[in-house]
């Protein structure tokens, strides 16, 4: 077998974006020895290509905004079904985070009076996105990054190493993580370095996972090639649970034509400053997609909706600004009517609402996106826009305080952690999700493994030259199946019968599938030598697609109900039982995947009293609305 480096740490942090890079600058503050490790190159991770804002109620553009505002709006967004301290942190500590990146050098976009300005994204009752135009991921990464790079000077300085406390490894990819046979706590990761193919053993006793999402399982997507949901399967694999991964996000703006760019996303803030989604007759049709239970706060005419650019405290807001999943499925509903354009999608356009200088000032990477890969000026005509795949509510239970997985010394954060967003996330909120939990999981990683002092086994040989044999099956095998076509076919298989719209026989369809092409996944082949090698790469994310896909497909199942990011044809109303019940993804090897219901934990009566009980009644069961305070019989 060939050699594998060993490298100990305190803490070892999985993914360099936004959660990532956070935690890791938490565990190194905290004097823990930390390693960084990203599968794509440093700086390049999900977190860069965000464009919208990350949500602060930071009340610099509208003072009435506080946390117990966006505290409301989340709930509201996620239908209630969201875990309501981690929602609570959320809104608390976000624009502690925001102004920090500001104080470690982060230029965002300002207010006429030199304040970090904010802008509108659906959902959000007011203005709240922290923003640098349309490319607030990129400087987030940057100032993130900047902090890394002081740390390290600090210790050159202190310790004559600058990796002395914080060392990044790019280009890594981890294929497992280990755990102590005995404990069953955390004890390492094992991986392989992309440029090389030399395998690694990060030995520590503290693991943050920090992969991102899932998005690549799907066809239409608008995420890129490193989100193949490797958090979620390393974490299912090492023993933890998932939660709710029936709730995926399907954002209803992503490129649809040419083919070759379908999915890539639109961002929300071309709604946000004043774009209109229109069908083939012209009609601003979001008018007749309002549910019941926002339509007290959405407005009813184009008049209304308008006004409340410029004026929103006497104007309610416009129907495009609804959450993600209702847009998405109106959207899904008009192309579906025949009123599409004439590339399956709808029109959204900004070109007659605003002036090409705002327009090119406010959106530039918009206008260069449509420009350079549709041949179209969004400052003269609109675009045409359909939803993509795009976030996973679903994701690793964590404990809202300290971020710490089911598995003693496994921590997660950001899009791979669930339970923050409920059913559905609000644009803007994944940006400060990983600011603040990305902190809370790195302190409490480094205050686990300061716990655990420094006198640690060594990981048994045996185990990690097993691991390194199973990295190498692909390789070894003289002929097989090609692991392009097997991801084509998982991408189809979940775009077309556990898309937008669900139902249970096709569901169950996909299941079937699924197990098929798990056996056909165990004899994938890709040839050639571990120096940088795609096809060896795709081949080892196979597997953590196929588990990840199956929790989503057997969630989805499971919830009999329609909610947020999942809509059952065969159940197309909410339900007040199933909001109480979170659904667990467990899996062993014996048994593969298996599902339990735990109960939603139970929202604290200062916070339930943020909403009118009008508002509450749509949502809990005559027992929770009999124990409310103040109830009379
Ligand atoms: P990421 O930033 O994706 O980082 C994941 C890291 O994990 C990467 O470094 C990757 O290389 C690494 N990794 C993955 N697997 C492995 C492995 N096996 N081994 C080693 N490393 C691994 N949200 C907002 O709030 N506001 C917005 O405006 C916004 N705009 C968006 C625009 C686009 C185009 C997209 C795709 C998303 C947008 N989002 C937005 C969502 C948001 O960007 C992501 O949810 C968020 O950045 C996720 O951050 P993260 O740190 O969890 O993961």
């Amino acid at each position: 077998m060939s050699e594998i480096t060993r490298h100990h740490y305190d803490v070892v942090v999985i993914g360099a974006g936004g959660a990532g890079l956070r935690a890791a600058i938490a565990a190194r503050e905290q004097g823990q020895r930390t390693a960084v490790i990203s599968k794509s190159l440093f700086g390049k991770a999900h977190t860069v290509m965000a464009e919208g804002g990350a949500a602060a109620a930071l009340a610099n553009v509208n003072p009435n905004d506080d946390w117990s505002v966006h505290f409301r709006d989340t709930i509201r967004g996620g239908k209630f079904l969201n875990d309501p301290r981690m929602a609570e942190l959320h809104a608390q500590e976000s624009p502690q985070r925001v102004n920090e990146l500001e104080h470690w050098g982060a230029l965002f976009d300002r207010t006429t009076d030199g304040r970090i300005s904010q802008r509108n994204f659906g959902g959000h009752e007011y203005a709240r996105l922290a923003h640098v135009g349309d490319r607030t991921g990129l400087e987030m990464i940057r100032t993130l990054q900047q902090r890394v790079v002081q740390l390290q000077q600090e210790d050159a300085t202190n310790h004559g190493d600058p990796e002395a406390g914080l060392r990044v490894f790019a280009e890594t990819t981890i294929t497992e993580l280990v755990t102590d046979s005995d404990s069953g706590a955390v004890a390492g990761a094992f991986g392989y370095s992309r440029e090389s193919g030399a395998y690694l053993l990060f030995e520590a006793p503290a693991v943050v996972l920090a992969t991102g999402g899932i998005g690549k399982s799907f066809r239409v997507t608008s995420n890129s090639w490193e989100y193949t949901g490797d958090g979620h399967a390393l974490a299912l694999r090492a023993g933890a649970s998932l939660l709710n991964m029936e709730f995926v996000q399907f954002h209803p703006t992503g490129m649809v034509w040419p083919p070759s760019v379908n999915g890539i996303l639109v961002t929300e803030s071309v709604r946000g400053d004043g774009g209109v989604l229109l069908n083939s007759q012209g009609e601003r049709f979001m008018f007749s997609y309002v549910p019941d239970v926002f339509r007290a706060q959405y407005a009813e005419t184009e008049a209304e909706a308008d006004g409340w650019y410029t004026d929103p405290a006497n104007h309610r807001r416009p129907p495009e600004l609804l959450p993600r999943d209702e847009v998405a499925r109106a959207i899904n509903a008009e192309v579906k009517a025949g009123r599409g354009s004439p590339h399956g999608g709808v029109y959204l356009d900004v070109a007659s609402r605003k002036s090409p200088e705002e327009i090119m000032r406010r959106l530039p990477s918009m206008h260069h996106q449509f420009k350079e890969l549709a041949d179209v000026d969004i400052t003269a005509e609109a675009m045409e826009v359909g939803p993509t795949c795009h976030y996973v509510m679903g994701g690793v239970q964590v404990d809202a305080d300290t971020a710490a997985a089911t598995v003693p010394g496994l921590y997660a954060a950001g899009e791979v952690a669930g339970g923050m967003h409920g059913s559905n996330r609000l644009g803007g909120n994944s940006l400060s999700d990983l600011l603040v939990f990305g902190n809370r999981a790195g302190y409490s990683a480094a205050a686990y493994a300061a716990a655990t002092g420094r006198d640690r086994t060594a990981i048994p040989e045996a185990t990690v030259d097993e691991l390194a044999r199973r990295a190498e099956a692909p390789l070894r095998r003289d002929a097989g199946e090609n692991p392009y076509e097997l991801h084509t076919e998982i991408q189809d298989t979940m775009n077309r019968l556990v898309g937008i719209i669900r139902t249970g026989p096709e569901i169950t369809e996909a299941i079937a599938t699924l197990r098929k092409l798990a056996e056909r996944v165990a004899v994938v082949h890709a040839p050639g030598p571990r120096a940088y090698n795609p096809g060896w790469h795709l081949a080892l994310d196979l597997s953590n697609m196929l588990l990840v896909s199956e929790a989503i497909a057997r969630s989805a199942l499971e919830r009999e109900e329609s909610r947020g990011g999942h809509t059952r044809d065969d159940f197309p109303e909410p339900s007040r039982d199933w909001r109480r019940v979170n659904v667990v993804t467990h899996y062993s090897p014996e048994s593969g995947i298996t599902l339990s219901h735990q109960d939603l934990p139970e929202m604290r009566p200062e916070l339930l009293a943020l909403f009118d009980r009008d508002e509450l009644a749509k949502y809990l069961t005559e027992d929770e609305l009999g124990r409310l305070p103040g109830h009379s019989e």
